[in-house]
């Protein structure tokens, strides 16, 4: 059996999710039916809301069931006409605001907290809706942003904040009650749960319009039948958490890149210096094409990744890698990233395979 270093791209799906899906399968599940099914259906639903909104500190209400993190961010962009954000979010927030601010970040990985000032300070003489977005982890390079600093500095110029929080569930405490966010995104499928489900939360007394047009779902803000099955599948990924066990993955993790980097003292760790996820590592590996690296790593029987992976199943360049300035890095970085079935022998299995294809490769 292949050993699965591809977390940030998607996590196998925990048993309890696939029971909590499987016990809905040939049951009727309308949410808004009044009959008995839709009543059964509703508490259903409110209970695995009241899952989601007590693990984020929130309140049940604040919590919209959404297709994924790519609609739930889609979902809040979609309120505003002026969007300052970052370089190096993933492309369901890039591609669905091409007309935003970009701040930029610096070679750790880290936006510049100086530059997001200047453009907040812009933004105070302009008549529109404003938000700013900003993604807490990264997911090709693990690397944490400081959200609430960023949080905090928006709320100084009375603009709201929205994070994409789509790596970061499941892998680091989340209070939200506690934050000075508005707004944050979340997928089931990177924490153990379905693809096909996520949710935004939106903090009460921000008003939000649905993206979609159809019915009242979701207090008005999300139209359509709530994927109830993908719903409760998510629910009972949220109740797996297990943040202890997946920090321990960075004594491995760190155990890995320390035996690569004394092996091959040309490979480097992207973002090294900053905080990054306890479960990501992403490698520049001079001299070797990430694509190349990708599949001599398969065939060694280790799954690992290249940047993100497009919808085509093709790597392309890395806007992240990029825009950290790291001269010629793109196309030469790989991702490994563990979960909760990833056990030291993996890491030191990998970092052995590593080793050896880029002695081969290099040579
Ligand atoms: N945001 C980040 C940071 C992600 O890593 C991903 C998925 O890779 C998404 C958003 C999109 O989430 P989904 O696949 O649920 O649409």
């Amino acid at each position: 059996m292949p050993v699965y270093l591809d977390y940030n791209a998607t996590a196998p799906l925990h048993r309890e999710a696939a029971d909590a899906m499987a016990s809905l399968a040939e049951q009727p599940a309308n949410a808004s039916s009044v009959h008995s099914f839709g009543r059964t259906a509703r508490a259903m639903l409110d209970k695995a809301r009241g899952t989601l909104a007590s693990h984020l500190g929130v309140s049940p209400h604040e919590i919209i069931f959404t297709s994924g993190g790519t609609e739930a961010n889609n979902l809040l962009l979609s309120n505003f006409d002026h969007i300052i954000t970052t370089a190096i979010e993933h492309d369901a927030v890039l591609a669905a605001c091409p007309d935003a601010r970009l701040i930029g970040c610096d070679r750790q990985g880290r936006l510049v907290l100086a530059a997001l000032e200047t453009e907040l300070q812009a933004c105070q003489r302009l008549k529109k809706r404003a938000v700013v977005s900003v993604m807490a982890a990264n997911n090709e390079t693990g690397v944490i942003q400081p959200f609430e600093e960023v949080a905090a500095l928006c709320r100084h110029y009375c603009v709201p904040c929205h994070s994409d929080m789509v790596q970061y569930l499941g892998k680091a405490d989340i209070n939200l009650q506690e934050s000075a966010l508005s707004f944050a995104s979340f997928s089931a499928h990177k924490i153990g749960g379905p693809g096909g489900v996520g949710a935004l939360w939106c903090r009460s007394g921000e008003h939000l319009a649905s993206l979609l047009r159809g019915g009242g779902q979701e207090q008005g803000r999300r139209a359509g039948t709530e994927n109830l099955a993908g719903i409760i599948g998510f629910c009972a990924a949220i109740d797996c958490i297990d943040i202890e066990a997946l920090r321990a993955q960075a004594q491995w993790r760190d155990m890995a890149e320390a035996m690569i980097m004394s092996a091959c003292p040309q490979i480097s760790v992207i973002g090294s210096n900053a905080d990054r996820l306890a479960n990501t590592s992403a490698l520049y590996l001079p001299g070797v094409a990430a694509q190349t690296a990708v599949m001599m790593l398969d065939l060694q029987g280790f799954a690992v990744s290249a940047g993100a992976a497009c919808s085509s199943g093709k790597v392309k360049p890395s806007h992240v890698i990029a825009a950290m300035g790291i001269e010629g890095a793109a196309g030469h970085v790989i991702r490994l990233s563990g979960g909760w079935q990833t056990s030291e022998a993996d890491w030191t299995g990998v970092a052995g395979a590593v080793i050896e294809l880029y002695k081969r490769g290099a040579a």
